[in-house]
């Protein structure tokens, strides 16, 4: 399949960092308040907020917590905790994909991330280690023929309630209906939160010592990264269905093209996961040309032109008398409307005999169902799955900082010896120590199949667990002094 596009571009988000002041100001409208939460702080006490309640929020608070259970972890969700699981895969939830167990192969199913995501990430942290996490607290789960992994129950809810039973397992503080609107740094170097609730028109501030932003494709979020130092790559919609400019066509709702992979005709064009894979890959390059270009497709990717002409050939001349409209070879795998389709596209009368075909019209029968042309018009309302191209850039993500394998006293040692030089993906930020990112809010963007959430849980792993191990270190050191 090709495409045509133009190019455009957006400006970058650019939010400029403030300082924040920690004891508050008042005014008559607003609330405010210093650090309100229910947590037990003391001063010296280590919190990390979570900036996000989706999966790779609520696993990596999850996962700091397992590591660190002494480590105050509170989650601050503007909405409804998990509010896309339970949407998720039509309501089953697509969990991860169950074939794809090397990283190299699994990385590309990321248009954005195919090589970044080659390495450490998904060892440390794959979709047997999901599925393994998940059924090791109770979730069967069930992997389909195409390698998209369910519960078993069907329910997104049977993920919903195993993260939630987890988290308050773990004691993960969770704050609902507010919003992270801003975080700076301190003096003392740790961060300073600023969550509204706009509800009760309230504003608190939380002093953290880790922050760890998992807010999807939220633009809140995106303004979060840019107040910390962070770039933003455009974000722009992928896992699309697209429109055609073609009546004809879309009066052939339902029909479907085994040759080419799952893909079918809609009443407003094409879907499928195959179109949804190369709106994928298409993402930017679609949206700068405002989702308009031409799409074409190989209806028998499985013969050659000259094959396909020689089929065409042989068939003329099995069958001279019958009707083109109405006999066609079976090795096209087509049904007959969309043969039809394809005869109307030539202008050929419908009494047409195989006998009197011309063979420049067996020719252009052939280019056509080889390169197909359609103009596409616009992109599609396909509710099923779809995910954001863009984010902060992997590229100002870390990748050196402590071994999550080393064992406690090693890590002790070498704190004690001043020589931590050990190098692992962590998904803390080059640009600000202690801040981490996961999930989608990165520039990392799966095909359809249970690659998005894959992202979310490894990414959410890998940060939660590297909190979890620099806030025991942090602890030793301060025991040690
Ligand atoms: C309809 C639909 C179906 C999908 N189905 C599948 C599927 O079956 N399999 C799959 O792999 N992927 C699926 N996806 C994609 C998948 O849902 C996402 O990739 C995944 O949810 C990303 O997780 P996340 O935690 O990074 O972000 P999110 O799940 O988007 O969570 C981010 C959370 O942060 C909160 N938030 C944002 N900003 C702030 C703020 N400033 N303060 C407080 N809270 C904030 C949001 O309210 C949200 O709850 C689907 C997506 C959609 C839309």
């Amino acid at each position: 399949m090709n495409f045509t596009f133009q190019t455009k571009f957006l400006s970058k988000i650019q939010i400029p960092t403030r300082n924040c002041s920690y004891f508050l100001f008042s005014n008559h409208r607003r609330r405010y308040s210093a650090v309100t939460f229910s947590l037990s702080t003391k001063s010296d006490e280590e919190t990390l907020v979570v900036v996000g309640g989706g999966a790779a929020g609520i696993y990596g608070a999850i996962n700091a917590k397992t590591i660190a259970p002494d480590l105050n972890v509170v989650v601050i969700e503007k909405g409804k905790p998990l509010s896309k699981v339970k949407i998720s895969g039509g309501g089953r939830c697509n969990v991860t994909n169950g074939h794809c167990v090397d990283s190299m192969v699994l990385a590309g199913y990321y248009p954005r991330g195919s090589k970044e995501l080659r390495g450490s990430f998904f060892n440390t942290h794959g979709p047997m280690d999901t599925m393994s996490w998940f059924s090791d607290r109770g979730v069967e789960l069930k992997t389909e023929v195409d390698g998209r992994v369910f519960p078993i129950s069907n329910s997104s809810s049977t993920i919903i309630d195993c993260l939630m039973s987890e988290a308050k397992k773990r004691k993960v503080l969770l704050q609902t209906g507010k919003t992270v609107t801003s975080v700076s740094t301190t003096a003392g170097g740790k961060f300073c939160v600023k969550i509204e609730k706009r509800s009760v028109d309230s504003v608190e501030f939380v002093e953290a010592s880790y922050i760890m932003i998992a807010s999807g494709s939220s633009e809140q979020g995106y303004k979060l990264a840019t107040q910390l130092g962070h770039s933003i790559v455009k974000p722009v919609p992928s896992l699309f269905t697209f429109k055609i400019d073609d009546f004809q066509l879309v009066e052939m709702s339902g029909v479907t093209f085994p040759k080419v992979g799952p893909m079918l005709v809609t009443h407003w064009g094409f879907s499928g996961p195959v179109i949804l894979r190369l709106s994928a890959w298409g993402a930017r390059d679609l949206s700068d040309s405002d989702y308009k270009g031409s799409l074409l497709v190989d209806f028998v990717p499985d013969l050659h032109i000259e094959d396909l002409k020689s089929v065409l050939n042989q068939h003329k001349n099995k069958f001279p008398k019958q009707k083109v409209i109405n006999s066609f070879p079976s090795e096209l795998g087509l049904v007959k409307r969309f043969w039809r389709y394809i005869l109307d596209r030539e202008n050929l009368a419908e009494d047409l005999l195989w006998a009197s075909i011309s063979y420049n019209l067996l020719i252009s029968i052939a280019s056509n169902l080889k390169n197909c042309s359609f103009r596409v018009k616009g992109k599609g309302q396909f509710k099923d799955e779809f995910v954001t191209a863009g984010g902060v850039p992997l590229s100002e993500v870390l990748s050196l900082s402590l071994s999550l394998s080393l064992s406690l006293s090693v890590i002790v040692l070498l704190l004690i010896l001043g020589s931590l030089q050990i190098s692992l993906k962590t998904m803390q930020s080059r640009i600000r120590p202690n801040l981490f990112f996961a999930g989608e809010i990165l520039n990392v963007d799966g095909v359809t199949g249970g690659f998005n959430f894959q992202n979310a849980w490894s990414g959410g792993y890998i940060a939660g667990t590297t909190i979890g191990n620099l806030a025991i270190a942090a602890n030793l050191k301060e025991e040690a002094v």
